[in-house]
């Protein structure tokens, strides 16, 4: 299926590997230009030369000129990291918001400096990037917001409490915002709920509860798969497919919507 979207132009946050860089991968695949960003300026290169690849791969299907991919190394979750993925000076039609997951923890341990850090990265920074960008998107009648939280979002883990509560204040503040004047002007806001992908921070999480359970980190992954119902993690090829599809012309309907991908872990009818 053509998602209609060659042409236009996505900023896709945190995005040298794992979940950011799927819906990059999955964008650029389908024609679109990209501004790419990443605090580590090498992994950042890297996978803006892998996407290039895959745009030489569309360009050659399609016979069209590659779509363009621009690399910003920069914290996105701070102001001038905000304003560096300005600096190339695009029409933004695609923001697909997404940072690093805050650490678990103890509650009792967490400060105030330990919060806002938090309430920055994972729902401030969202949605000063949406002000940034969703009056032009209003203005050209065609804009996709997606926004990378967690399955969290909907089944709370205990000891990712500064997730759990940044989280789903974003979740609050996208309901609302997605259904205000913006919807008419072919805007739409939707948030994208991973479960257990398969990425370096999975990884690093196996670490953390391995060294908890007494298990080796292989012993620990194998049980934390069987606990999932397709009996295997996510692919963050698999997770850019449906970012791609939710910023496609065919899902301008989809709106508000609180997208879950977790192999069926998740237990509920709703
Ligand atoms: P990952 O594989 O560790 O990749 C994180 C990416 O974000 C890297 O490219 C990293 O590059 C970049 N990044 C981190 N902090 C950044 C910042 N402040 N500014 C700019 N770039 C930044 O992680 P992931 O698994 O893809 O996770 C992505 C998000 O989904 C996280 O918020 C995570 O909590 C959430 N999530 C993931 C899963 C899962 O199963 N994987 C499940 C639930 C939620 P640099 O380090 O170079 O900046």
């Amino acid at each position: 299926m053509d998602l209609g979207i060659a042409g236009k132009w996505a900023l896709v946050c945190a995005a040298s590997k794992g979940l950011g860089f799927g819906c990059a991968q999955a964008l650029v695949a389908e024609g679109v230009n990209v501004v790419i960003n990443a605090r580590t300026a090498g992994p950042l290169q890297q996978a803006a030369e892998k996407l290039r690849a895959t745009a030489a791969d569309w360009a050659r299907a399609s016979g069209q000129k590659p779509p363009q991919v621009i690399a910003v190394a920069c914290d996105i979750t701070t102001p001038e990291g905000r304003a560096a993925v300005g600096g190339p000076g695009v029409n933004v039609d695609i923001l697909v918001n997404n940072a690093g997951g805050p650490p678990p923890g103890d509650f009792r341990d967490w400060q105030r400096d330990q919060w806002m850090a938090a309430v920055d990265a994972n729902m401030l920074t969202p949605i000063e990037l949406i002000k940034a960008v969703v009056d032009g998107m209003a203005a050209r009648g065609f804009g996709r917001i997606v926004n990378i939280t967690s399955s969290a979002v909907k089944a709370p883990i205990d000891i990712l409490g500064l997730s759990n509560g940044a989280r789903s204040g974003l979740t609050g503040f996208i309901a609302g915002l997605a259904r205000s004047e913006l919807a008419a002007k072919g805007i739409t806001m939707n948030n994208l709920l991973p479960g257990k992908f398969d990425t370096d921070r999975l990884q690093a999480t196996f670490v953390g509860g391995a060294a908890k359970t007494g298990q080796t980190p292989e012993a620990f992954r194998a049980s934390q798969q069987a606990l999932v119902p397709a009996q295997r993690f996510g692919t963050a090829a698999e997770f850019g497919a449906i970012c791609a599809f939710l910023c496609s012309q065919q899902a301008g309907y989809v709106n508000g919507q609180n997208i879950l991908a977790d192999g069926g872990l998740y237990p509920g009818t709703f």
